[in-house]
This record gives C-alpha cells, sequence and structure tokens, in this order.
C-alpha cells in the first residue's frame, strides 16, 4: 500500500526516542520530512545523525513542551523552515506518579502541563497550516485512560482528557477537512517504559507477570507497531477516519481475560 507520504511535514513531539522515534523513522521510510521535537537533544541528534545516514531529511527542535510558549515557537519555526505542515503526532508525554495520596493540587497541575496542556497548544498553533493542507493530527494517549492505573492521577487525567479533545477537535475541524484520531498504546518497552518498570522491587518479575497477560502472543507491542498505525492514520489511506480511539495493544484491554 502506498501510504502517499512523500513531502508531507510530520511535526512529532516526544520524536527523539520510544514511540516518538519509531514514528520519526516510519516517517522517512515511507519519504516524509519528520520534525523532531525534544528536550532531549543528545538523543534527538543521535537519531537524526542514523537517519542522516540513509540520506532521510529530518528537522530536529530542542524544547520543553511544558512551556506554552515554546510550542508556538516549534510550530512557527517550523512552518517558517519547511513552508508547510501535513501532521501533528502529539506524543510527548510522561508517567510521572502523581497520586491521589501522594500528590498535591499543584503537582497535579504541573503533571497536567507535562502530559496535556502542550497536546492543546501544538494544535492551536498549528491549525491555521493545517488547515492550508487539510492536514491531520494523532494523540497518543494511554490504556490508563480508561483501565486507570493508579498513584498517577495526573497522567490519567490527561490521557483521559487527550481521548475527549480526540472526538471534540475530530468534530470541530469537520468543516476544514481536518481528521483527527487517537493511538492508545498499552505495554510498550521504550526508556519511559523502562523507567516505570524500575520503580517495582524487582522488574524482570514485574515484566513477565505483564507480558503473560497480553492475550496476542504474549509480548509487549514493539514501538514501530504503534507507529505504523500512525503512518496509516496521517496517510490519505485513512481518508475517512476521523474521531476514533484506536487501541494498538495485542487485545490487553478489551479481550475476556479468560483468555490469558
Ligand atoms: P519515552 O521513551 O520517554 O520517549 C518520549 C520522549 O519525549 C523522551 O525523549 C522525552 O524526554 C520526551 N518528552 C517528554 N515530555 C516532553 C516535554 N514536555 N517536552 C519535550 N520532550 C518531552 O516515552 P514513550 O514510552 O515512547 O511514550 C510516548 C508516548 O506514549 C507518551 O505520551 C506515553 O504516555 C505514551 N504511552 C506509552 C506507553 C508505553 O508502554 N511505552 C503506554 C501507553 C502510552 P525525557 O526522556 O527527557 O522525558
Amino acid at each position: 500500500m502506498d501510504l502517499r507520504l512523500k513531502g508531507k511535514v510530520v511535526l512529532v513531539t516526544g520524536g527523539a526516542k520510544g514511540i516518538g522515534a519509531a514514528i520519526v523513522r516510519g516517517c522517512c521510510a515511507e519519504g516524509a520530512t519528520p520534525v523532531i521535537v525534544d528536550r532531549d537533544e543528545q538523543a534527538g541528534e543521535q537519531l537524526q545523525a542514523e537517519l542522516r545516514t540513509n540520506r532521510a531529511e529530518t528537522g530536529l527542535i530542542i524544547a520543553d513542551l511544558s512551556d506554552a510558549e515554546a510550542c508556538a515557537e516549534v510550530v512557527g519555526g517550523t512552518i517558517q523552515k519547511l513552508g508547510r505542515l501535513d501532521a501533528l503526532v502529539n506524543n510527548a508525554g510522561v508517567n510521572d506518579g502523581v497520586g491521589l495520596e501522594n500528590g498535591t493540587t499543584e503537582k497535579f497541575v504541573a503533571s497536567l502541563e507535562r502530559n496535556l496542556v502542550h497536546y492543546y497548544a501544538m494544535a492551536h498553533h498549528a491549525l491555521g497550516a493545517l488547515k492550508n493542507s487539510r492536514g491531520s493530527i494523532v494523540n497518543i494517549s494511554s490504556k490508563t485512560a480508561v483501565t486507570g492505573q493508579g498513584g498517577t492521577s495526573g497522567y490519567v487525567a490527561a490521557k483521559g482528557a487527550i481521548l475527549g479533545l480526540t472526538r471534540e477537535w475530530a468534530a470541530e475541524l469537520l468543516p476544514f477537512g481536518i481528521r483527527v484520531n487517537a493511538v492508545v498504546p498499552a505495554e510498550v518497552m521504550t526508556p519511559l517504559y523502562q523507567q516505570w518498570l524500575g520503580t517495582f522491587p524487582d522488574p524482570q518479575q514485574k515484566l513477565m507477570e505483564i507480558v503473560a497477560k497480553i492475550p496476542l502472543e504474549k509480548r509487549m507491542t514493539k514501538a514501530e507497531e504503534i507507529a505504523a498505525m500512525v503512518l496509516f492514520l496521517i496517510s490519505e489511506q485513512a481518508h475517512h477516519i476521523t474521531g476514533q480511539h484506536l487501541f494498538v495493544d495485542g487485545g490487553y484491554v478489551h479481550l475476556d481475560r479468560a483468555l490469558t
């Protein structure tokens, strides 16, 4: 299937590592120009160097998206440099453990700034360019939005709101032909996931327990499998898909527990 992504400009927040990096690599493989937006400069430069050896064109913007002004600059800078924007992938986030008992209202709000507010800011600032290209938005949520996790109120509130905003923006942007969808991962081995596993006394044991409960093939979802869904959703092949929540999780959230 030709995704017809050649020459398209795709902004990927949190694009230097993990799922974002897989989306960036996938964009390059399809001939698109991804712009990596990340606060991890070293990882961003490493990825860009890797992709350059394959003669792929990429942009790299180092920014902390918790700063609303930075979001405006990221979008403005991209359009100024590349002249267009065809897709926004809101992906940056961190499961930061601000719970009901251990948190404070201030920490909760800060978690929303890390995980939610920049999704809005990026979409808001990208709107003009997306209208010009009749582009699309993909928001990365999390299974925790529908299952809960415990001990992470800020992150889960953000991920739930992201699902709500996906429907809201899909409705609002119908007149402009801008499609908005969400991809919902569950268990994907990335630096963020490694970090979360590390909070358990026996990370390896915890990992084995989780993997045993993933219905399809008893394995983690690969970052490339999340990326494949994102690439499809931003492509013209998904031209009649909007307002959807796509679970790429080996059946983890929806299949009968008796199957595990
Ligand atoms: P990751 O391995 O930590 O990679 C994300 C990248 O985004 C990191 O380089 C991170 O930098 C950067 N980043 C985070 N917040 C940022 C900010 N405010 N400004 C700029 N850069 C920022 O994470 P991942 O596992 O690939 O997760 C990607 C997305 O998938 C997240 O939204 C996450 O909630 C979601 N998700 C992941 C899983 C999973 O199993 N991995 C499951 C469900 C949902 P730092 O390293 O400095 O933080």
